[in-house]
């Protein structure tokens, strides 16, 4: 089923995110992960793709085996650094080949050892580039992508980013999911301004809940600012992980109840393979 059939029908859609074990770790920790998961009745889970591909065929099997095993509909992450066209639509054409018709289309980040990388040189510079082209090929697949509330770190003009994002619907997205967030304001206003663009399609809020103190390095990657309540929180806890684990919980629940009441069309978990945390949240959010 195409995804974006399922936001025109409910809202708001709920989703999970995971990623694949690490190459030297056996696929079953994540599918004992998803027997936990399904339970939960996630409208879809979707795989994120490791850096320049390094684990796309667990992605392609772990997303096979969530919709065709598990019964649940599944989106697979896709970037297109470093790779060629030819590889693009071999990876495409393999998820196709396994009935998953919902892709989050991405440019991804330079590979770690090579941070200058030169996007100019990659087949695709821009996540544009790559929805195009899916699109060119495959009009019945449902495209998701990226959005950034508080503006992608490498665009030095938020103005420039939503005109930047605009390109990128117009290029074929049906839906956004948007990056890691903890001020529902952000959300809000986003929205606004996205509409004010001629943005239409549905904008799902991703939620990352805070499990770790390591949420501060990723949070610094990501160009995502933390409230002064939660740089509160986070000081508080920072020698009681499992205080700081429940306060976390909660405040991701608070944050999803509310981006609910406010007509939010989708929620998209983080869930960082913590089927139990998840379940937690959902349970204090009412879902
Ligand atoms: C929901 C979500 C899921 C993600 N999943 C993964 C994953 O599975 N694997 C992974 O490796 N990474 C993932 N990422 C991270 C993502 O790959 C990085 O943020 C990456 O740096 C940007 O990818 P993008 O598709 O947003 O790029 P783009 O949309 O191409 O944007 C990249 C930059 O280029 C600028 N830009 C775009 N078009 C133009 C233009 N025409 N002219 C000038 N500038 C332009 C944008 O403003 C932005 O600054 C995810 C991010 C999010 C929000």
């Amino acid at each position: 089923m195409k995804l974006i059939d399922l936001f025109n029908d409910k809202k708001p859609i709920v989703s999970f995110e995971i990623f694949p074990p690490k190459l030297d770790t056996p696929l079953d920790t994540i599918f004992d992960a998803l027997e936990k998961f399904k339970a939960l009745g996630p409208d879809y889970i979707s795989v994120t793709y490791g850096a320049g591909g390094s684990q796309k065929d667990r992605t392609i099997e772990i997303s096979s085996n969530i919709k065709n095993t598990y019964n649940i509909e599944s989106m697979a992450h896709l970037t297109c650094v470093g790779h060629t066209i030819e590889e693009i639509d071999f990876i495409v054409d393999s998820l196709i080949e396994n009935n998953i018709k919902n892709i989050l289309a991405l440019r991804g980040d330079p590979p770690a050892d090579q941070p200058d990388f030169d996007f100019s040189k990659n087949s695709f510079k821009y996540a544009s580039e790559l929805i195009s082209h899916i699109r060119s090929r495959h009009n019945d697949l449902c495209i998701a992508a990226a959005a950034y509330l508080e503006g992608h770190p490498e665009c030095s003009k938020i103005k420039d980013d939503m005109i930047n994002l605009k390109h990128k619907t117009d290029a074929g997205v049906d839906f956004l999911v948007t990056q890691l967030f903890f001020d529902n304001r952000l959300y809000y206003e986003f929205q606004e301004r996205a509409a004010t663009i001629g943005i239409k399609c549905p904008i799902a809020a991703g939620i990352m809940p805070i499990f770790s103190s390591r949420i501060k390095a990723m949070t610094a990657k990501s160009g995502c600012s933390i409230p002064a309540k939660l740089v509160m929180m986070l000081d508080k806890y920072q020698d009681n992980p499992d205080d700081l684990l429940k306060a976390g919980i909660e405040y991701a629940s608070i944050q999803i109840r509310d981006l609910i009441d406010n007509g939010a069309d989708g929620i998209h978990l983080y869930t960082m393979n913590r089927p139990k945390s998840s379940s937690e949240i959902l349970k204090n959010a009412g879902l």
